[in-house]
């Protein structure tokens, strides 16, 4: 938050409503302000990671939110290690944080001859994977977003002011009108004279397809398509692609409800409620540990005994990616009545690993890998499972094949990948760790230590092929 003199950083780990409360919110003074919550890809989730990230420059200082993940992580620490200035942070020449989203704070801070407008559009081109950035210094908010556009990133009107966000949800909730997309490759810069706006590379949109599925809100809208409708058609779609004889269709709550509803109207069969969610239990796939991962479905959903009882089922879900919630389901449904248990998934079997902030797991972890659909079926104790086709989930997001980004589900990415050595979570820690400088800079790739799993992602058939394609 800058009142227009000084910065002021406000970060903590946790939720939101565990970081902030009535008294730290009122303590913020001033007129721009950005905001993130991260969700750990490259760099463990520690407190020097929270973000925003902050650095002082010689005509202020800066602090930065990033949505989505880097692929050049190494190529950019060297360059930060190269700047004057930098080596000073810490003993080891690297500041404690260990994310990529850090080192393009310290690019952007470290060019004192330049405004911050500058050196962004010097910086931002060197800078390889998916970034919707939001930063300020003291007196000007700056929004940029990836050539591909990979994440989502909005800008929306108030009253008296702008306002830029991931998601247009964001816009509704605080009452400003959505202008349009944040444009990829623009860089926009918003003042005390207004927004100007220019681009540092050129437009290359390859939008992920997993927000439609999954990530965004459901009252979100990404290129003019709102992701509730998308769900919903993908619901229908998986219908006609994937017909079965049931009494009731269900969801896996609550990511699968509107594609539940698209496959009942579709097929004519009733929608019910069989299963409760506890609201307080997050997002599954994206916690850290496959142990707190298993409490976590356990913890997650409880059948309804009443309604599921002597039903053959079809359940609906978003997408399976280690199948571990879906195996606890069939198995926690048929305890709890079930004739027959049919899964449908409203996305294609994810194959391949996302490197562009989903941290869906390893190839090796992923349960499509090396196996047919029916094997998949088999493990989860289903009595049959059926995916949606890529083209028929592409198809309910009306946007263009060739314009959005599919990697996860065809192994197709939308940018060229550094060697898979220089590509991973930890791969700052290591570096710290052996008290040496990134592989980059040591002119060639690590080799030894298992860089969040890339090792035995290697080990999996066609995985080094993957990370070759452009
Ligand atoms: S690989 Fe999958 S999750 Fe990652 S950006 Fe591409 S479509 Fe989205």
């Amino acid at each position: 938050m800058s009142n227009g003199s000084q910065i002021l950083v406000f970060k903590d780990m946790g939720l939101v409503s565990q970081v902030f409360d009535e008294a730290s919110l009122g303590s913020l003074h001033g007129h721009i302000a950005v905001g993130h919550a991260r969700y750990s890809t490259t760099g463990s989730s520690v407190w020097e990671n929270a973000q925003p990230t902050f650095r002082a420059t010689v005509h202020g200082s800066l602090a930065l939110g990033h949505n989505g993940n880097l692929v050049n992580t190494a190529e950019l620490a060297a360059m930060v290690a190269e700047l004057p200035g930098e080596e000073h942070v810490s003993r080891s020449g690297r500041t404690a944080a260990t994310n990529d989203t850090d080192l393009v704070t310290a690019l952007l801070a470290g060019h004192p001859d330049l405004s911050i407008e500058e050196t962004a559009k010097l910086v931002l081109p060197s800078v390889k994977g998916a970034f919707s950035l939001v930063f300020m210094d003291e007196h000007t908010l700056y929004a940029a977003r990836d050539p591909q556009g990979i994440r989502p990133l909005v800008l929306g009107r108030l009253e008296r002011g702008w306002v830029v966000a991931s998601e247009t949800a964001a816009l509704d909730i605080c009452g400003a009108s959505f202008i349009r997309e944040v444009e990829p490759g623009e860089l926009i810069a918003i003042d005390e004279n207004g927004m100007r706006t220019s681009r540092f590379a050129e437009a290359k949109p390859k939008g992920c397809v997993f927000e439609y599925v999954y990530l965004a809100r459901p009252d979100t809208s990404i290129a003019g398509r709102n992701v509730h409708l998308s769900r919903v058609e993908m619901g229908r779609r998986l219908a006609k692609e994937a017909p079965v004889e049931a009494d009731l269709v269900i969801a896996t709550p609550e990511s699968g409800t509107p594609a539940a509803i698209g496959y009942a109207e579709a097929s004519g069969i009733p929608y019910g409620s069989g299963l409760v969610k506890n609201a307080y239990v997050g997002r599954t796939f994206i916690q850290p540990s496959q142990t707190i991962r298993q409490l976590g479905i356990r913890l997650k959903l409880n059948p309804l005994r009443e309604v599921i009882q002597g039903k053959r089922l079809v359940v609906v879900d978003d997408s399976i990616v280690r199948g571990n919630t879906q195996r606890a389901l069939v198995k926690m449904l048929r305890e709890a009545g079930a004739a027959e248990v049919h899964i449908r998934i409203s996305s294609p079997p994810v194959k391949w690993p996302c490197f562009f902030g989903i941290d869906f797991a390893t190839r090796a972890e992923l349960i499509a890998n090396g196996m047919t659909i029916e094997e998949i079926g088999r493990t989860l104790g289903a009595d049959s499972l059926s995916y949606i086709s890529i083209d028929g989930m592409i198809e309910a997001t009306k946007q263009p094949k060739d314009k959005l980004c599919r990697a996860c589900f065809d192994g197709e990415y939308p940018m060229e990948l550094p060697d898979p050595a220089l590509l991973g979570k930890l791969l700052l820690e290591a570096e710290i760790k052996g008290g040496q400088q990134p592989p980059a800079v040591r002119g060639k790739p690590t080799s030894g230590s298992d860089l969040d799993g890339v090792q035995s992602l290697l080990g999996g058939a066609g995985a080094a092929d993957a990370l070759r394609r452009p």
